[in-house]
């Protein structure tokens, strides 16, 4: 836990989210500023700053988080017909939250190239 990390505060349940899924290694809520019909974030509890941060210690985690996206898009709807996982890094990749998370989006068909 770091107390100057905004995703660190919400898995600790200090700052309030939409909170649709908690394990012992994740937690996934609602985004904010929602960009598909369903838009969440999946986060670990472990603060990792980004994906050119995780190590082989992590492997089970990522492979979980996989996982879990998969069963909530399954669990709302939307496994069927489709979904984006979306990891952003660092600052080509839009990324602004620095505490690693995946966005699960769904609910409408996506757009490729992503811009
Ligand atoms: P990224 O660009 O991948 O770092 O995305 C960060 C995401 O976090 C954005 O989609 C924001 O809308 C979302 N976000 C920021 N603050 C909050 C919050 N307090 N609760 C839920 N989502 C948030
Ligand atoms: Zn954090």
């Amino acid at each position: 836990m770091r107390e100057d990390c905004l995703f660190c505060k919400i898995a600790a349940g200090d700052i309030p989210a939409k909170m649709v899924y908690e394990d012992e290694k994740l937690v996934v809520f609602r985004d904010i500023n929602p960009q598909a019909p369903q838009h969440l974030l999946i986060v670990p509890r472990k603060h990792i700053r980004t994906t050119v941060d995780l190590t082989t210690a992590d492997n089970e985690l990522v492979g979980h988080i996989h996982q879990v996206a998969g069963k909530l898009a399954h669990d709302l709807g939307f496994a069927d017909n489709g979904f984006r996982l979306v990891n952003n890094c660092n600052a080509d990749g839009g990324q602004v939250v620095w505490h690693i998370h995946f966005h699960l989006l769904g609910g409408r068909e996506m757009g490729w190239p992503p811009g």
